[in-house]
């Protein structure tokens, strides 16, 4: 478990007192009995009251009341000035960002690695327990994690949006908080990006970019088939967290008045609602003298990752049911919701952990190291991709996404 979640949390989780006052006001009735059910658990919950705001979210959106700041009385213009006016260049190779028709970057003798992602309202975010502020740092976020898996250095981000005008001015400087804090955690320069209005929700694009020496760079193809694969991080524990956070939401839609307990839960919804890219781990392997064969971050689930990284470097690989990471919290509230911990964590998908192999070779300079989980081997293509279970039996690993976790 990586305590830096912990103190991360802490400072983009805890709404500060003057900002819930703030919302307070500009609450209407709905809102202020969400408001009491956020207070009567701000203290007892440490970190519940993430997804508690959000319900303040909600409730600010619908709101009706003339104090909240509309976004058309400020133009087009106007708005992107104050949502972008707090961005600070701080990378070498940002020569020009945010104000002109292109930002203009120079990465000298590196090679740039980019990566987009659109995130939708209502396909790949629910507003009723996800904080604006905590999609903006989630966005930018999952953007990153895909720079990590090509081993290299994030360095800018583009964060494009398009919003109903059921969004108040409050709401978006909400969202920009997460994508401003995110921005400054991983040390990433905003420089550019597009505003624009929808009929419906809210779409959120981010484009990061990053950077490589070129012999640095890995991709999916590389695994060899005597390669060891590796995870870092544990798994499925933001599955778990999403199945808490949607029962909550059911209980509070049939009784407001309900006080969740939700503290046996407090690191799943952390990795459901502020997860983070694993930077780290490019310095960690380059201080190991290792350089992965291949490697893929976690977004859709382990074992379709698995079979994207088999497929791409046509070998084929056993993963070993006993050797998966999982965390304490993640087995008790998988026994709970009376679900396979094997299957949530091979199927669960958004952990945002990364995925590689390395060679045989490099066993001893990997083993026991905390940070990473040695999980199974590749094999040759035609023995074909397997779990193999705690009993020694071989199944066949399927790409089920989380999706199907479902049905
Ligand atoms: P254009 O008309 O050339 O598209 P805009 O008026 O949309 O330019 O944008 C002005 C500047 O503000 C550009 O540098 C653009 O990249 C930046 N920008 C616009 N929207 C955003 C946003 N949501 N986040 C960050 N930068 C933005
Ligand atoms: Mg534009």
């Amino acid at each position: 478990m990586n305590l830096n979640y912990y103190k991360g949390l802490k400072k983009i989780g805890n709404i500060p007192i003057n900002h819930r006052v703030k919302t307070l006001k500009l609450c209407n009735k709905i809102t202020l009995q969400v408001c009491t059910f956020a207070a009567l658990n701000f203290i007892k919950l440490k970190y519940a009251n993430e997804a508690i705001a959000s319900f303040l979210t909600i409730a600010m959106i619908e709101d009706k009341n003339p104090q909240r700041t509309s976004i058309s009385q400020l133009g087009e213009f106007g708005l992107i000035d104050h949502l972008t006016k707090n961005f600070q260049i701080t990378q070498a190779s940002t020569l020009k960002g945010i104000g002109d028709d292109a930002a203009v970057l120079d990465f000298k003798d590196k090679k740039a690695v980019i990566s987009t992602d659109l995130l939708i309202e209502g396909v790949h975010f629910d507003l009723a327990y996800m904080p604006l502020k905590h999609l903006g740092y989630k966005a930018v976020v999952v953007n990153l994690s895909d720079i990590c898996a090509m081993n290299a250095k994030p360095t800018q981000i583009t964060v494009s949006i398009a919003v109903s005008n059921r969004f108040p001015l409050e709401a978006l400087e909400e969202l920009f908080e997460g994508i401003t804090h995110a921005a400054n955690e991983y040390k990433v320069d905003v420089i550019g990006g597009d505003t624009t209005s929808s009929q419906k929700g809210l779409i959120i694009s981010i484009t990061a970019i990053g950077e490589a020496d070129e012999n640095e760079i890995v991709y999916r193809n590389g695994a060899k088939q005597t390669d060891l694969l590796v995870v870092t991080g544990d798994l499925g524990a933001a599955y778990m967290g999403l199945q808490v956070l949607e029962r909550e939401k059911q209980v509070f839609q049939v009784n407001p008045n309900s006080q969740p307990d939700l503290d046996a839960y407090t690191y799943l919804i952390e990795r459901q609602l502020k997860p983070e890219a694993r930077k780290d781990v490019r310095t960690l392997l380059h201080a190991l003298e290792i350089k992965p064969t291949s490697m893929i971050d976690i977004s859709d689930g382990l074992s379709s990752e698995i079979i994207h990284l088999c497929k791409q470097s046509k070998v084929g690989c056993n993963l070993y049911e006993d050797k998966l990471p999982i965390d304490p919290q993640f087995i008790n509230v998988c026994e709970e919701f009376n679900i396979d911990s094997t299957t949530v964590a091979i199927n669960g998908g958004e952990d945002y952990e990364l995925l590689f192999t390395i060679p045989i070779e490099d066993f001893d300079k990997i083993k026991g190291n905390p940070n990473f989980s040695i999980i199974g081997h590749m094999t040759q293509e035609s023995e074909g991709i397997h779990l193999v279970t705690r009993a020694n039996t071989k199944i066949p690993l399927k790409a089920r996404g989380w999706d199907a976790l479902n049905q």
